[in-house]
This record gives C-alpha cells, structure tokens and sequence, in this order.
C-alpha cells in the first residue's frame, strides 16, 4: 500500500546540512502493523512527513498505491490527506479554539458529512477513546493524555485506510496506553486498516507485524514480531 524507495531529505539549518534520511527503502502492505523503532533524532517523523505527503524528499520517492505523491495535484494530495491517511502527530496538532468534538468533526465536514451525521460519528469516536463527557472541551482545558485521545479519535473520522501515528502512546500512562495499543490493534486485525507507527514504547510490538529499526537516518534491520528476541512485555490482545 506504501512504497518509499531511495528516499533521502535534508535539512538546512545556516551553513550546516542535515541528513535528517539517508536513504531508505521500505514497503509497507495493506492490513499490516508496522512499528517504527529508533532513537530520537533517528528521522522517524521525518519519514512519517515524507509517508503522509505532509513534506517532500530530498531524493527519492513515496508511492501509495502505486501512485507516486510527488505527482499528485493539490485536490488528489488534499484527498489523500483528509480521506485516505488519518494522521496522530507528536505533538498532536488540534486545533485549539475548537472543542474536542469540533477537532473531530472538521475533517468529517471538508469530506462532505452533514453537521448531525459528522456530530454522532464525532461521538462514537470519543467515546471509543475512552473520552468520556469531555466532548466541549477545548484542548487547553485538557490533560496530555486526553488531548492523545481527541488526536486519535481525529484521525479514524473519515476512515482512513492508514493510519500514521507519531507515538501515539508517548503522553499516556500505561494502562491507557495498553487501551490505545489494543485499540490500535483491533482497527489493523478487524478493519483491516494499515497502521504505521513511531513509537519507544516496547509494550507496541505485541500488536505489530513487523518492527523496522531506524537509526541515523537509516534503516538498521526490518524483523517480523516473532523474531523479535527482546522482551516485549505482554498485553492480552483478545
Ligand atoms: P524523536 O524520537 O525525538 O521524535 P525522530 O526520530 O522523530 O526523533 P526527526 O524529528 O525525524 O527524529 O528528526 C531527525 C533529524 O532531522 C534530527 O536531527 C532533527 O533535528 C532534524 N530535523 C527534523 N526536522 C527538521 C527541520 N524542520 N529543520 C531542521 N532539522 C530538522
Ligand atoms: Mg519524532
């Protein structure tokens, strides 16, 4: 479903040049877990923008469905942004004069959902994140996790067949991060949706396929979850 072939970016800063990718091959199938695995600075949000045609590669190219991004035209990127890939940022990304459910229901509204239909989507979907009652918050009124959850729940709004999400666990304590996990795991095992995610957290590798290793701006390894040889704790997926 994703292809990134040859992809370098680099990144002036003044004088200097950094070679935040340096080169990096990766398929990624329909339906399938791929976790992200590297230390910070590794360019794991790099290639996330690079994935999600949020930014453009220095080198090298991104297909997605076989169609390469870097030829698409302002309405096919605009579509394939707001229908095709749900994305759960670091840093989250809401907007912060709306309320909970407005983040929510936006990208339902620019996709041509009537007001009440995006409104009770808006509220399954917080619901569904474990966002109880807290639907006419705005996001400063709210704690890190639960902004976590209003990102989570924005990017499913229109039914993206990917799903891009940038530690997506990273602001939760455990138990609710095991919540988004298995979450995350019943979207990619019974909706068949493919879910891309950076992560640091070990407990994310029970739900993936495969794990990717990135490291400076290259990728060290790609295993499959059962050759993984580190103890990955243990969450009961059922
Ligand atoms: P983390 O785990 O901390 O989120 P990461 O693996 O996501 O790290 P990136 O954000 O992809 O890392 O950054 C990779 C490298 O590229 C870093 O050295 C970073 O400083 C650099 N970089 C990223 N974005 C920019 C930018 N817009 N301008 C300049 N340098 C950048
Ligand atoms: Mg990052």
């Amino acid at each position: 479903i994703v292809r990134v072939t040859g992809v370098k970016k680099s990144f002036k800063l003044g004088a200097t040049d950094v070679q935040a990718l340096k080169g990096v091959d990766l398929e990624i199938y329909a339906g399938e877990y791929l976790s992200i695995m590297g230390p910070s600075g590794s360019g794991k949000s790099t290639l996330f923008n690079m994935i999600g045609g949020l930014d453009k590669p220095s080198e090298g190219k991104v297909y997605i469905d076989e169609v390469d991004i870097a030829q698409l035209d302002a309405f096919e990127l605009a579509w394939l942004r707001n229908r095709k890939i749900g994305y759960i940022f670091q840093t989250f990304n809401l907007i912060q004069v709306m309320t909970a459910l407005e983040n929510i229901t936006l990208p339902m509204i620019f996709a041509g959902v009537h007001n009440d239909a995006a409104v009770t989507k808006g509220i399954e979907l917080l619901d569904l994140v474990g966002l109880d009652k807290r639907y006419n918050h705005k996001p400063q009124e709210l704690s890190g996790g639960q902004q976590q959850r209003v990102a989570i729940a924005r990017s499913l709004a229109n039914d993206p067949a990917i799903i891009l999400a940038d530690e997506p666990t990273g602001n939760l304590d455990l138990s609710t991060g095991e919540e988004i996990i298995k979450l995350m795991n019943k979207l990619s095992k019974e909706r068949g949706v493919t879910i891309i995610t950076a992560t640091h957290d070990y407990k994310m590798l029970n739900a993936s396929d495969r794990v990717v290793w990135i490291e400076d701006g290259l990728i060290k390894k790609i295993e499959d979850r059962d050759q993984l040889n580190i103890d990955v704790g243990c969450i009961r997926m059922a």
